[in-house]
Parts: structure tokens; sequence; C-alpha cells
């Protein structure tokens, strides 16, 4: 049988793409894409002409059963989404569950992915985090998730669209402290390419004065509450000294 490919593409330089990922567009029977027209501008880009079948959220189940026989006759596939990691928050998870669930191998290409690129420059912490993906759509909602998060000890990153960033960050504003780090990660790899690590009350400032701050992809960053230091429970030595000494003068 074929392997399926989920191949990275960019989110936004063409350039960010591996040789490999190249490679694999090239050489697969098939290229399952989110949108045709939009991974045409990539193929072209880099010279390459092979079969594409449109695949999303409205067709997907559908099109897995299809792209199931072609792996099983031999063919290979590739995944590509519009922009990035196919699955993160992007169609593609009944497909590669399906195959799997057939016992087909599924072989990753990585490459960009929003989330990573933004965590990566971002400044804050990132031993441990969390990703929610796209944030509920109405402010009630979007209030209650940040009132669950409020006393998170780690970092989370959500993704957010043009329609909603200044929505968010203002509903974000009557939940979390002012003086929480946020990181507004604006067109990352584009042209007006924009990382700002800065107070909540300051990044909510920005957005609402500066129309441009409210222009394009965003990729926002939380840090995680501040957590009371392990150190503020433990004696001082001091403490531990005095401590020290009655133990001796008991015995
Ligand atoms: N699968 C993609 C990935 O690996 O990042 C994410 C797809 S999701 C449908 C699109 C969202 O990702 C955008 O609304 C934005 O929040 C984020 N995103 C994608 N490209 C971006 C970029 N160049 N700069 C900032 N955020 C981006």
């Amino acid at each position: 049988p074929g392997k399926l490919y989920v191949v990275a593409t960019p989110i936004g330089n063409l350039a960010d793409i591996s040789f490999r990922a190249v490679e694999t567009l090239k050489q697969v029977g098939l290229i399952a894409a989110e949108d045709t027209r939009h991974v045409k501008l990539l193929l072209n880009h880099y010279g390459i002409s092979n079969k594409i079948m449109s695949f999303h959220q409205h067709n997907e189940e559908k099109v897995a059963a299809y792209l199931l026989e072609k792996l099983r006759s031999g063919l290979s596939i590739a995944l590509v989404s519009d922009a990035g990691t196919p699955l993160l928050s992007d169609p593609g998870l009944p497909l590669v569950q399906k195959i799997k669930d057939a016992g087909l191998d599924v072989v990753p290409i990585p490459g960009a992915c929003a989330l990573i690129a933004a965590l990566s420059a971002a400044g804050l912490p990132v031993t441990q985090f969390s990703f929610e993906g796209f944030l509920p759509r109405t402010s009630s909602a979007r209030k209650a998730f940040f009132t669950e998060r409020l006393g998170a000890a780690t970092t989370w990153v959500f993704y957010e669209s043009s329609h909603r960033i200044l929505a968010a960050l203002q509903d974000m504003a009557t939940v979390l402290p002012p003086d929480r780090q946020v990181v507004i990660a604006r067109e990352l790899t584009k042209l007006h390419e924009t990382i700002v690590k800065t107070p909540l009350a300051n990044a909510l400032e920005l957005v609402t004065q500066d129309e441009n701050m409210r222009k394009g992809e965003f990729v926002v960053i939380v840090d995680g509450a501040t957590k009371v230091r392990k150190e503020d429970d433990a004696l001082s030595p001091e403490q531990l000294n005095i401590l020290l000494v009655l133990m001796r003068k008991c015995s």
C-alpha cells in the first residue's frame, strides 16, 4: 500500500518549506489539499505539477474513504492544509484516524506551525504550555474560558483572527490582571510581522489604538499565573539554625 504524508507548508513566507516536503509533493501520486487554488500557488513557486484533490471540513469523511482505497491500491498521498501543519486547527484528523485504523503508514513531514513559531520568539516559558486552538466566538463564552485559565501556572496559547482580536483582548482584560504578560504575534514570517511582549493592559491599548495591530493573523500567548515560590514555604537559613540549636538542646 501507499503512505499518507502529512506535509507542513509555509505560514506566509514561501521559503519556509523543507527540501523533504518539496520532494514529497513532487513524488506522491496525489495531493489532498484544503484549498486547491491556495496550494497551486505553492506548487507553481516550486515548479511542481501534480494532481490535486480538494479536501476540507465538509467533505472530509467522504474523501477519506476514497483516499483510503487509493492508498490500498498503492498510491502515495500528501495531505496539506492552507498554511502550516495539517490537523493543527486544520482539517485532516478523520483521514489520519481512518488510515491508522486500517494499519497503513502515516508519515509526518514537519515544518512551519504558527503556534511553535510564535512560542520560539515570544520570550515566555515553554517547558510546558497548553494550546487552546481558536477561542469561543461569543463574549460570554470567552470570559468563561479566561476565568477557567486565570490560575493556570503554565504558558497558554491561542489562535485568533483579525475580526476578533480586539474583542478577545477586551474580554481577557475583564478577567486577567492588567500586569499579566502577553505576547501578540502577528503576521509571522510575512512583511508586517510584529511580535510584541507587554502587560495585558498595554496590549489592549496598543490594539485599540493602532488599526494595523488588528490586521492579519494572530497567535496570542499568555504567561502563566505567578506561582507561590517554593522558597516562600521553606525555612530561611536563620530559622533553620534556630531549629537546629533547639533540637540539639532537646537531645
Ligand atoms: N495549521 C496552521 C498552523 O500550523 O499554524 C494553523 C491553521 S489555523 C486555520 C489559522 C490560524 O493560525 C490563524 O487564524 C492564526 O491564528 C494562525 N496563523 C496562521 N498563520 C499565521 C501567521 N503567519 N502569523 C500569525 N498567526 C498565524
